[in-house]
């Protein structure tokens, strides 16, 4: 009894419960690579099967590429540092890495920064967060639409807005959002806005939805400016 409290008890960020699925997923996936590497090369099987098998490869690599990307930029270590993050840095790191993701259906993350401000959170956190809305406005995203990706200060406040104009949200989406494994997409995990619900409580900040199914959504991130020298 004793053990499994200890055990929750350091599993509580939301990172390190991301980097311990992301462990705990990546182990079974590499055996079964494995073998499909060797099936592949198996001459005894048909180059229908091992067309099949390429496909099998491609599709795990894929999800691979998903852990690493969103789950384990945590690095539970680095984590529980409060620190003066540069919202414009961050945001261009961010941009960057899903750029490619963006241009898979034609969509252009496009960045405006007004102000170079300063929040007190944690880089690995706040990018965790940022990756996942973005991630869902592309994925909400028709061929070709733009996703928008601002920021400035408001008073003692940082402002980050992510604007799609892809498929939108009913009310009781956008209020079922953060509950965990609620997601509408075949492939979707369900977990990406809880993840980004705690990242923001923990560093005191808001984040609300505009949305508006068939024109869009507008994610309005609120952070107060660091205090922090
Ligand atoms: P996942 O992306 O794995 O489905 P999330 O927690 O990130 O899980 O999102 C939950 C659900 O919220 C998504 O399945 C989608 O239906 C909806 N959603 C989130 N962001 C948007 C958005 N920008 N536009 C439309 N729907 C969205
Ligand atoms: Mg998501």
């Amino acid at each position: 009894y004793y053990e499994q409290i200890q055990h929750s008890e350091r599993l509580k960020t939301t990172g390190q419960l991301a980097a311990a699925v992301a462990h705990e997923i990546r182990n079974p996936l590499t055996v079964v690579k494995g073998f499909l590497q060797l099936f592949e090369k198996d001459s005894s099987y048909s180059v229908d099967r091992q067309e099949q098998f390429t496909l099998m490869i491609d599709e795990l690599n894929t999800a691979e590429q998903v852990i690493s990307q969103f789950l384990s930029v945590a690095k539970p270590d680095k984590e529980n540092v409060t620190e003066k993050v540069n919202v414009k840095v961050v945001l261009q790191s961010v941009t960057d890495l899903l750029h490619s993701y963006g241009l898979l259906h034609d969509n252009r993350i496009e960045l405006k920064v007004t102000e170079d401000c300063t929040i007190s959170a944690n880089t690995i956190e706040f990018k965790q967060l940022l990756i996942n809305i973005i991630k869902n406005a592309i994925e909400a995203s028709n061929i070709g639409d733009r996703v928008l990706v601002t920021a400035g200060r408001e008073k003692d406040f940082v402002v980050i807005q992510v604007i799609d104009q892809g498929q939108g949200m009913s009310e009781e989406q956008v209020v079922s959002l953060g509950t965990p494994f609620y997601s509408l997409k075949s492939k979707g995990t369900g977990l990406g806005m809880m993840i980004c619900f705690n990242i923001v409580e923990k560093f005191n900040g808001t984040i609300d939805f505009q949305s508006s199914i068939g024109h869009g959504t507008a994610v309005t991130i609120r952070f107060p400016t660091s205090k922090l020298s």
